[in-house]
């Protein structure tokens, strides 16, 4: 059976109509951050194991940006929010 993920705008959809963007919990630093700041933002991932939080974009749909909690274990999909309604942009 497909995953599905219910865009808050479109209603329950399949995964494959989303781009995954990656974890929503990265801050963007200050702008005069120093330069292992932006290193670590821009390039260093860490690859969590289980519940999260993670930036998808509805390509296919309403190109709404979502955050969207999901295992990464074992793949269920707990909620799907629009990001810009939390204040959380990619
Ligand atoms: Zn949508």
């Amino acid at each position: 059976m497909a995953s599905l993920i219910a865009c808050p705008h479109c209603g329950p959809r399949p995964k494959e109509e989303f781009t995954v963007k990656g974890d929503a919990a990265i801050a963007r630093p200050a702008a005069d951050a120093s330069k292992d700041a932006w290193y670590s933002y821009v390039y260093l991932r860490d690859n969590p194991r289980g519940r999260h939080k993670e930036y998808w974009h509805h390509t296919s749909g309403c190109r709404r940006w979502l955050v969207v909690e999901r295992d990464t274990v074992t793949h269920a999909v707990y909620a799907a929010s629009d990001a810009a309604a939390q204040g959380e942009t990619a």
